[in-house]
């Protein structure tokens, strides 16, 4: 069969692959999604869906693999010593850097790990016979740029006939164009989803047997096509209520070719949506969705399934896999259709762990529904605690609403696992100030992880530097490390770096990394125990209500409040105005309750922006019913 299966069984079979460094815990939601489709289209066609990370994983151990996936410049660091080994010695200054701080990875030093790497890789590229199928098609995210070029290399100098496509979400538009060049053994590159181009182009293999032929497939670049002068095309499903379930044997087949004690529960990746309904166009506003974002280049526009079929896939999916941790792969979750969802999940009775990425805007009753179904953990777009950044970031949201939800996640038992950006161009004084005067407030919360700003390829910052004081963006100069002159200089790749007042940036911003650290330790302090109770909590009497506030090094205070006080701290659970305040208690003159939120603001058991209030302690009752205790044991 070796080298010549495509002449005697044309396009009978096509492979799927997804090299390292994706998470291993997981199968690949693009090999998933592209096999389930890929069948339904093609009966007849045999996919086979190389889920190879996991494999790396199993080999250099499961610690070290995550430690590595987690870092995208040291991840491409370990295949850029294979690809290029004239460059070592830059490749390692990146994997130095980058491993300080991370003793494991170290300890295992850039070249061992190559090896070890590079052993595993070869003997599945040289014992997989490549000839036999029509296609292979590789699936390329961030992470995974070195690792799928070593894959391809290898591959064609042994079958230079078969026919290599690519695509993910480390491609897009003009960007793919210039990698004909420097790549010559990929032919076709997917821009934007692959369901649709990718099943074209097999039918077009079908019937040609030959991709020299190639005419234009809508969202293929091919090596003939990118020469001439046509945009580069798209082509998206309408709906995607046409998507099969996700086809994950291939993953979990190779899982049981390990020794019991290299086996593990994964967690099944599901989609609900595609695109993001906050990229919509606002308004006059010079761009849409949020200024640092480029996570939507693949997708035009938003879709998501019918609760049916979400709720039916991760019925099937868990039962068939015996599985109960799923987390939701979207950018962001439907608004409408999310409360149907979860509350058909809920209605499976299954005791489902599940993960999502939600919006700060997103309504109290929904998060309840979606705790019952069995969200356990999310991740909310946070990004910032100061409304002056928040409106420069373009993320239509306040700082109030921030505490609010983090509130919420506090007390439904949510684990909120959101990021706080820092060194945002053209970010200044003013925005630390504000988020350093409203940390003081936040502190009753989980911690929010702070992560630099990094600039990517076809964000609206991107798009538009100079409105955020950039004078200059070109390629991140880690890939110059990486990669050899000529490529460095002829791709545009997905992580960009700038000039711009950089040194300004990280100045101004280490009084808040100093206070995100402390207010770490001092959450992980205050919940220590085995009876850990929340550190802003109160317990209601009906008449009256006892607020406790837990503090690191002195005595833990206590309030109460009688009568009206308690019944205007219970109505700002969710943020109001003074206004609305008012309106509700009509026999209180303002002059009596400014006085009362003012107090309350000032021994931060209240938080207050532009005239609106929000209560931020939790109630003891729900934050025991919800597991607090239990769930904080387990973190601390
Ligand atoms: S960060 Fe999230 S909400 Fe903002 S544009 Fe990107 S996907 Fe949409």
């Amino acid at each position: 069969m070796k080298g010549k299966g495509r002449e005697t069984d044309p396009l009978k079979r096509i492979a799927l692959v997804s090299t390292p460094w994706p998470l291993f815990s997981r199968p690949s939601i693009q090999l998933g999604t592209l096999k389930a489709y890929l069948s339904t289209q093609f009966p007849d066609l045999e996919v086979a869906a190389y889920h190879f990370y996991l494999k790396v994983a199993e080999t250099i151990g499961y610690n070290l693999y995550q430690v590595i996936s987690e870092k995208t410049w040291l991840a491409e660091t370990v295949y850029a010593t294979l690809l290029f080994p004239e460059r070592l010695k830059y490749i390692e200054k990146v994997f130095c850097r980058e491993t300080s701080g991370n003793p494991l990875v170290r300890k295992a030093g850039l070249k061992t790990l190559a090896n070890k790497v590079k052993k595993v890789s070869d003997v599945f590229i040289d014992s997989t016979d490549w000839g036999a199928f029509g296609l292979t098609g590789f699936s390329v995210c961030l992470c995974q740029l070195t690792s799928t070029l070593y894959f391809i290399k290898r591959i064609k100098q042994r079958f230079p006939d078969l026919s290599i496509v690519i695509g993910g979400s480390m491609f897009a538009d003009e960007s793919t164009r210039n990698l004909f060049q420097v790549f010559p053994e990929v032919d076709f590159v997917v821009n934007g989803e692959g369901e649709l181009p990718l099943s074209q182009l097999v039918r077009h293999l079908r019937d040609s047997q030959s991709h020299e032929e190639i005419h234009t497939i809508p969202g293929i670049v091919s090596q003939k096509t990118a020469n001439n002068e046509t945009p580069v095309s798209f082509s998206q499903m309408e709906t995607l209520s046409n998507l099969p379930t996700p086809e994950y044997d291939d993953y979990f087949n190779l899982l049981k070719t390990f020794s019991p004690h290299k086996t593990f529960f994964p967690t099944l990746p599901a989609e609900i949506s595609r695109g993001c309904w906050w990229r919509r166009q606002q308004g006059a506003a010079k761009y849409s969705g949020c200024a640092f974002c480029n996570l939507n280049l693949q997708w035009s526009g938003y879709r998501s399934k019918s609760p049916l079929q979400v709720v039916s896939e991760i019925d099937n999916l868990t039962t068939k896999h015996e599985i109960l941790s799923v987390a939701f792969m979207d950018n962001l979750l439907p608004i409408k259709e999310s409360e149907d969802i979860f509350t058909g999940l809920g209605k499976l009775s299954k005791d489902v762990r599940l993960f999502a990425e939600i919006r700060a805007t997103t309504p109290r009753h929904i998060l309840e529904t979606m705790r019952a179904a069995g969200i356990h953990e999310v991740q909310i777009g946070i990004e910032a605690l100061s409304t002056r950044l928040l409106k420069k970031l373009n993320k239509g949201t306040t700082a109030i609403q921030n505490l609010e939800i983090m509130k919420h996640c506090e007390e439904l038992g949510i684990a909120n696992v959101s990021n706080l950006i820092l060194h945002f161009p053209g970010s200044d004084l003013l925005d630390v100030e504000e988020t350093l005067r409203n940390l003081e407030f936040a502190l009753p919360f989980r911690p929010l992880r702070f992560v630099h700003f990094w600039l990517g390829l076809g964000s609206p910052v991107w798009q538009d530097p100079g409105a955020f004081g950039i004078k200059a963006v070109f390629n991140h100069p880690n890939y110059a490390a990486i990669f050899p002159p000529h490529i460095f200089s002829s791709m545009n790749f997905m992580i960009q770096a700038y000039r711009g007042k950089l040194g300004l940036q990280k100045k101004i911003w280490q009084p808040v990394k100093k206070k995100v650290r402390i207010w770490k330790k001092e959450y992980a302090e205050l919940h220590r125990g085995p009876l850990s109770t929340p550190i802003l909590s109160f317990r209601d009497g009906m008449d009256f209500l006892i607020i406790r506030q837990k503090r690191v090094g002195t005595e833990h205070s206590t309030h109460r409040l009688v009568g009206t006080s308690r019944a205007i701290y219970l109505f700002c659970q969710r943020h109001r105005s003074l206004k609305r305040i008012l309106a509700h208690f009509p026999g209180i003159a303002e002059d009596r309750i400014l006085p009362f939120l003012r107090m309350m603001v000032d021994k931060k058991l209240m938080f207050e922006e532009n005239g609106r209030y929000l209560s931020l302690a939790i109630p003891v009752k729900s934050a025991s019913n919800s597991g607090f205790s239990s769930r904080n044991r387990a973190n601390t």
